[in-house]
């Protein structure tokens, strides 16, 4: 099908209609579904705010637990001074790639910082967390090998094994006995074996068993990545991973992943590991080599993050303190939180969709903005709430979110919608 006017210079071409695809049309009809139903749509609803432990949306103030926000950094005065700092001496872009005339003093200074905060050689920061896993898996493995990676493992992993070319097995969520058993299986098939964690999962809050990993990919001669988008800032006494908290040597991982738009309050992503590894992303990673450097805000918002972590540690205890509160009440108001740790995300499970969607907008009318998580990023069956704690919110608005969320979800359990529709 075929849609447009003809173009000004007479010619009649005209672009594709993109409604007419059938994943598209599937789409419109979902949300239309969701309309009649009143279900609203609970995304893209611009926050007017800095979006801490509280928010203002359309004017209203609302407990916030749907940003990652961890250390409640973004907005900080020493890191938005940091960032104008930049700005004014190196303006809002580095304008070119950093293997040409891109590089800045702060690129090396910031790789020199999350290097040390991991306890490693060397680092390379990248435009997004998302494209840092995409290119480095892409680039790194390839067609003669195995990625192993736990069933939730975020989808920027997943992506780039795919561009890798190289075989990729599930093995169930933190089930280390079935990554075992496809060690065994499958390791003298493949040249390298990838094994793919996350530090702190991104859907169920729960982490790895980070000494068993090491021991397994040591003992079948395989490299370990393990993304810390959740952990870094989060776990560990002084935030620094889950290698602090399980006191192991970081330098035993392959591959350290994480992001600078969680804890760090900026935007990008990084690999942390050996000079050998960064030093070879810096001269061919496709992500790194043919995209644009860090800009000069990101990297100094990013750079002021990790001085105000180190300098006022206690921020980490509270977020601590605040997750386990968190997990606590959960649990006592009778609250399906999954395998939860009780760090920095704390899902609710609803159990479908839809109903998923209605808590999310019953607690935004009681003032309290938590996001559903829906299929296909979680199995239908546990599609969630997911709650990100941090160390800005205080106990009575973990109290009362957890309070309003079992009233509520029974009323949307009880009630009876006809989800059947929106399901099909
Ligand atoms: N890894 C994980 C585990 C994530 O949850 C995310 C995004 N939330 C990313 C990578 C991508 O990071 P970014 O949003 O900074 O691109």
């Amino acid at each position: 099908m075929r849609q447009g006017t003809g173009s000004a210079n007479g010619t009649d071409a005209k672009s594709f209609d993109f409604g007419s695809l059938p994943q598209v049309k599937q789409l419109m009809m979902q949300r239309a579904l969701a309309d009649r139903m009143g279900i609203g749509n609970p995304f893209f609803r611009p926050h007017d705010a800095l979006a801490a432990g509280e928010t203002l949306i359309d004017g209203r103030r609302y407990d916030n637990f749907a940003s990652y926000n961890y250390l409640g950094l973004n907005g900080h005065s020493h890191v938005v001074e940091a960032a104008k700092a930049a700005v004014e001496r190196f303006g809002t872009s580095v304008s070119a790639s950093r293997v040409v005339a891109g590089e800045r003093p702060f690129h090396g200074e910031l790789e020199h910082a999350l290097a040390d905060l991991h306890g490693v050689e060397d680092a390379i920061v990248m435009v997004s967390g998302h494209a840092t896993n995409v290119t480095t898996i892409g680039h790194l493995l390839g067609k003669s090998d195995l990625i192993l990676t736990d069933a939730l493992i975020h989808n920027s992993v997943s992506e780039g094994a795919r561009l890798s070319g190289a075989t990729r097995l599930n093995f169930r969520h933190n089930d280390l006995e079935a990554l075992q058993n496809l060690l065994v299986a499958n390791r003298h098939k493949y040249e390298r074996v990838l094994i793919a964690v996350e530090g702190i999962y991104s859907m169920d809050g729960d982490f790895p068993d980070l000494p068993k990993l090491l021991a397994l990919k040591q003992e079948h001669d395989a490299w370990l990545l393990v993304d810390e988008a959740h952990s870094m800032g989060v776990m560990g006494n002084t935030g620094r991973g889950i290698a602090e908290h399980f006191g192991v040597d970081p330098n035993a991982v392959e591959v350290w992943m994480g992001t600078l738009s969680k804890t760090f309050s900026a935007c990008g992503g990084y690999i942390a590991g050996s000079k050998a590894l960064c030093d070879y992303l810096r001269a061919t990673a496709p992500g790194f080599v043919f995209s644009v450097g860090l800009s000069p805000a990101l990297g100094a918002a990013a750079i002021a993050s990790i001085e105000v972590m180190k300098q006022e540690p206690e921020r980490v205890a509270s977020l601590q303190e605040n997750g386990q509160r968190f997990l606590e009440k959960a649990k006592a108001a009778g609250l399906d939180i999954g395998p939860s740790a009780g760090y920095a995300v704390v899902p609710v499970i609803v159990g479908d969709s839809p109903r998923a969607a209605i808590l999310s907008n019953r607690l935004l009318e009681r003032g309290i903005n938590a996001l559903p998580i829906i299929f296909p990023a979680v199995a239908e069956k546990s599609a969630r709430l997911r709650f990100f704690i941090t160390s800005e919110h205080t106990f009575d608005q973990i109290d009362r979110a957890v309070e309003i969320v079992a009233e509520e979800l029974a009323i949307v359990r009880g009630a009876d919608y006809d989800v059947s529709a929106l399901l099909a």
